[in-house]
């Protein structure tokens, strides 16, 4: 069989750290079947070619199957004019690769009940909610501008991009729990009623999967409220960026939550939702769970190597069990462990 070609982006910070991790263990549950090659972005790029996404990086992403992302950015490129930042890197490859959907699962696992903020009788027995963002269009990419006194955005989708964005997250849903939530604004914005018509429309198409609609504002209040009932969660590209945090924020633990973005071509990529965290960078304290969640959901949304997907889940589910815990998740009575400690008992776990 012909090997998988992973391109590999470590970045800055911890990125290092978490992959060095993550790449353990995809080679423990599938070995031989990737090829890994290393690419600069962000910060590191920055210093080494004076760009956060040099050239060779976006071909040799383009190139590979799938792309594994660790973190981008940090203090030190603090004072580099805008255009230069290193997180420009990452819309660059968002838009490079044609991203359009961004896939944040938030999960809380039993075992880190303590580390949610809402009430234990609210998400016992765990959370897990599958939000599916628009990532290329809608406000973040409209027109915009300033006229006088004032300044405008424009929030605009069309059927065919409302309809890609839907057909993923019903496929998501239907692999699923079958329950998919479109939020919207539909009682005030006409993109949202577009929005509401297109998922109608494409609801036939998915007889098996129950779909429902909420405002925003009523999704917002509702995930803190009573965060059980969501499974799958559709929505635009602004609405998505702050439910999706939201949603991550309930699980309290953003060392813990991956992140897929997948478009039109056959090149997804994987990350972790944190950042490149320069404040405990080269420790050996970063939790590289998030990260190796990340080469699961690649495993599982790139290649349909679901076996191989659920046995990461299930090896970091039983490293939990047995008590080990990153500095970000530590509670009493637990066993604290740092960085290649985690990574190697979940890869002896498997
Ligand atoms: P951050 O996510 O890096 O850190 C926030 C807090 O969470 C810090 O206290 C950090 O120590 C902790 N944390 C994050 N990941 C952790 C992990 N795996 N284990 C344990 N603790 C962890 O966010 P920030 O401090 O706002 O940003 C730092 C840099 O990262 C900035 O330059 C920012 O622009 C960049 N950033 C990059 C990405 C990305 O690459 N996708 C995302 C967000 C922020």
């Amino acid at each position: 069989m012909e090997k998988k070609r992973i391109a590999v982006i470590a970045g800055d910070g911890i990125g290092v750290e978490i992959m060095r991790e993550a790449l353990n263990v995809l080679k423990v549950v599938a070995p031989d079947t990737f090829v890994f090659e290393y690419y600069k972005a962000g910060g590191e790029a920055l210093d080494a070619f004076g760009v956060p996404l040099p050239e060779e990086t976006l071909e040799g992403c383009k190139q590979s199957d799938a792309v594994l992302l660790g973190s981008l950015g940090g203090p030190k490129w603090d004072g580099v004019p805008s255009h230069l930042r290193p997180e420009k890197g990452l819309l660059g490859l968002r838009g490079g690769l044609g991203l359009f959907c961004n896939l944040r699962p938030a999960l809380l696992y039993p075992q880190l009940a303590e580390a949610c903020p809402l009430k234990n009788e609210l998400v016992e027995g765990g959370l897990d909610i599958m939000v599916v963002r628009e990532l290329t269009g809608g406000i973040y990419f409209g027109e915009r501008g300033r006229e006088g006194d004032s300044a405008f955005d424009t929030e605009r989708y069309s059927k065919a991009e409302v309809e890609r964005i839907g057909r993923k997250a019903f496929e998501i849903a239907d692999n699923r729990t079958k329950r998919l939530c479109s939020i919207d604004k539909a009682n005030i914005l006409i993109s949202s009623q577009l929005w509401r018509e297109v998922i109608n429309a494409l609801s036939k198409e998915y007889p098996e999967v129950e779909v429902t609609h909420m405002y925003v504002d009523n999704a917002a209040m509702q995930l803190v409220r009573n965060p059980r009932q969501f499974d799958t969660i559709v929505t635009n590209n602004i609405f998505g960026d702050i439910l999706s945090d939201e949603a991550a924020q309930i699980t309290g633990s953003i060392g813990m939550l991956p992140s897929a973005s997948l478009g039109e071509g056959r090149v997804g990529m994987y990350e972790p939702i944190h950042g490149s965290a320069p404040d405990i960078a080269g420790k050996d304290i970063a939790n590289p769970i998030a990260m190796i969640l990340s080469a699961a959901l690649m495993l599982r949304h790139s290649f349909g190597m679901e076996l191989e997907a659920r046995r990461i889940e299930d090896a970091v589910s039983s490293v939990l069990d047995q008590g080990y815990r990153t500095a970000d998740i530590m509670s009493e009575g637990m066993t604290l462990v740092g960085t290649k400690e985690m990574g190697r008992r979940i890869a002896e776990a498997l």
